[in-house]
């Protein structure tokens, strides 16, 4: 691959509505989103709720070459010890440990997995991956305890970048302070609530309205190069439409919903 292209997979779309019993359910039409997570250069995988291990080894998520875990926050439709003990124990083939990190707060559950070693990620913090590195910004979402800050993260190689944003609402003055010194390829967006604008979740998640208004903000202000990517995740079963619908109802608005298994190549374009 060339040295300035970071490859994406989509190893989960979902909120956590797409669960029951702890177990990835599909829709009355028959679709499934699994929790949402994602698969950065085949090796970092962002967050790992339940059965992403096992439904997206069909989609091309190989734990065997998983180098790092980066969760967002430890919310169960996110972070599950189990699914991260599975991780590990299909990494320890390698004779390594699996890299995770996350906010200080989850460390207690994840020092019960065998196998990894913890490094902690606060608003500021910068992760290195070899060629490809991460910087942290603070969330607008409720952790799982008070103490818990959910974090968003930047991924760069070179001069390619992307903002990953799920959980979370409008950003923070410091997070839209720091991206104002960056120049973004893509951003994969919170969407839980679809097209409702009144629902509540709204205080600590996107609607398709607010997205459109913070990527206006983000184009005026050159945050997004002027070829760029938009994709929505975090979309709840209850809330959104299908996703060929989805995509109709998205025609025109340079926003595109994300679906499992869905593959990106971004590349820098000199812009
Ligand atoms: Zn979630
Ligand atoms: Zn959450």
């Amino acid at each position: 691959m060339d040295r300035a292209e970071i490859d994406l997979l989509f190893t989960g779309t979902g909120a956590a509505d797409w669960l029951a019993d702890n177990e990835p359910v599909r829709a009355e039409n028959g679709e499934r989103r699994l929790p949402a997570s994602l698969l950065v250069d085949g090796h970092v995988l962002i967050d790992c709720g339940p059965g992403v291990v096992e439904h997206a080894a069909s989609l091309g998520l190989c734990p065997q070459k998983l180098t790092d875990v980066v969760y967002t926050h430890g919310h169960p439709d996110h972070f599950c010890v189990s699914e991260l003990q599975r991780l590990a124990c299909a990494h320890a083939s390698r004779g390594t440990l699996l890299t995770v990190h996350a906010h200080p707060v989850l460390r207690q559950d994840i020092d019960l997995v065998e196998g990894v070693v913890f490094r902690p990620v606060l608003p500021g913090g910068s992760l290195c991956f070899g060629e490809l590195s991460a910087t942290a910004l603070s969330a607008n979402h409720q952790g799982r305890t008070r103490d818990e800050q959910p974090l968003h993260y930047v991924f760069s190689k070179g001069e390619t970048a992307f903002l990953y944003a799920t959980d979370g609402a409008w950003l923070s003055r410091d997070t839209w302070t720091a991206l104002l010194q960056m120049h973004l390829d893509a951003v994969i967006w919170d969407a839980t609530t679809g097209f409702h604008k009144d629902d509540a979740r709204i205080f600590e998640h996107n609607s398709v309205q607010m997205v459109e208004l913070m990527l206006g903000a983000f184009v005026r202000a050159g945050v997004l190069k002027e070829a760029h990517t938009v994709l929505l995740t975090h979309l709840a079963r209850t809330l959104c439409p299908a996703q060929a619908d989805l995509v109709e109802a998205l025609a025109g608005t340079g926003i595109g919903p994300a679906r499992d298994g869905m593959r990106l190549v971004l590349a820098h374009n000199g812009q």
